[in-house]
């Protein structure tokens, strides 16, 4: 459906657990407070809940989280949504660390794509960052995820601490056929407004090394990364910077939280407490009204870098990266 701005709202990003078995130092810190289990929307409540806003025009989910692969049967729920045929496009964000393991379920499941936050190819870094010691084996798991059919992106966050390997890691897409992508830090959790650089910053430094990185003309509009290419990579570079470029203008996603409140945007308080209807027997076509006010209603433009609403700002783990 189109909000009131005339954007189509297709994709809807669901957050299954505010847990994750790291602890960005960014994203969330020990002290972050957690969920109990009840508060948390059941698979089947989450299924549900797709059918209704597939019956309104989403075509494409994204399963986050916390880290979506701690939750059980994290591929139950792959396949529970393969099932709804309007669901054209199912992915997932995920820190990585389980997804070796989990990637041929996931696979079998129906998943189409695959997000994995890369913030350092350091061991000792990576335990520095997330305060566990458990770093993937990136090269064989990218090339494992690509292997299996996935489109497979890549996340980083510009950091102080990963500065000098932004390089480095933008290489990954000369080895493999992916999208590495640098975000710039967003005012959530612990994470402070472009502190430790933006993404003109990171084009000028990889320019040094790719000078022909030209901008991918065919880019999708809705999507918040400007990817850019090079005769010299098989993948590509992507910099997504809501902060100094705002991408509202064509964003195309709402979210689901992981305790079932529809957030229409990251930025703002203000959500839609699906839960609290479902689980008092509220009928599908109740909900449906809701959730058609509520993406009609979607706002115009984010407002990190204001202090509107910084209150009832939720952490990235709850609501869903
Ligand atoms: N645990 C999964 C992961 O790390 O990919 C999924 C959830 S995580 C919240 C999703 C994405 O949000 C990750 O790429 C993470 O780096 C990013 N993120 C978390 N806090 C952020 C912040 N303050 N600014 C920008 N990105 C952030
Ligand atoms: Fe966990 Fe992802 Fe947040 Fe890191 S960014 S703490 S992996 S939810």
């Amino acid at each position: 459906m189109t909000d009131q701005f005339g954007r189509s709202i297709d994709y809807l990003r669901i957050s299954i657990t505010d847990r994750c078995n790291l602890h960005c130092f960014y994203c969330m810190p020990h002290d972050v407070p957690l969920l109990q289990h009840a508060d948390i929307l059941r698979y089947e409540e989450i299924v549900r809940l797709v059918r209704i806003a597939a019956s309104l025009g989403i075509t494409k989910v994204r399963i986050t989280g916390g880290e979506p692969l701690v939750r059980k049967g994290c591929a139950d729920l792959v396949r529970m949504l393969r099932d709804i045929p309007e669901i054209t496009t199912i992915a997932l964000t995920t820190n990585g660390v389980l997804l070796p393991d989990a990637l041929p379920e996931l696979v079998r499941a129906g998943l189409n794509a695959v997000n994995i936050s890369l913030d350092t190819l350091r061991p000792e870094r990576f335990a520095a960052i997330t305060g566990q010691d458990v770093m993937p084996n990136w090269r064989a798991l990218l090339r494992d995820c690509v292997q299996a059919g996935l489109k497979t992106k890549t996340n980083t966050v510009l950091l102080r601490e990963n500065r000098e390997e932004w390089e480095n890691i933008a290489a990954l897409a000369q080895e493999l056929p992916i999208s590495v992508r640098f975000i710039e830090q967003m005012p959530l959790g612990r994470g402070q407004i472009g502190k430790d650089g933006d993404a003109e910053q990171v084009l000028r430094l990889l320019r040094r090394r790719w000078s022909d990185l030209q901008p991918v003309q065919t880019q999708d509009a809705s999507a918040p990364a400007r990817y850019y290419r090079s005769e010299q990579l098989i993948g590509q570079v992507g910099l997504i910077a809501p902060m100094t470029h705002r991408f509202c203008r064509t964003c195309n996603r709402v979210r689901l939280t992981s305790t079932g409140q529809l957030k229409p945007c990251l930025s703002y308080g203000i959500h839609n407490d699906l839960r609290g209807l479902l689980r008092t027997g509220k009928s599908d076509d109740a909900l449906r009204e809701v959730m058609r006010q509520s993406i009609y209603h979607k706002p115009k433009t984010h407002c990190f870098g204001s202090n509107q609403t910084d209150a009832e700002r939720q952490t990235m783990n709850r609501i869903g990266g």
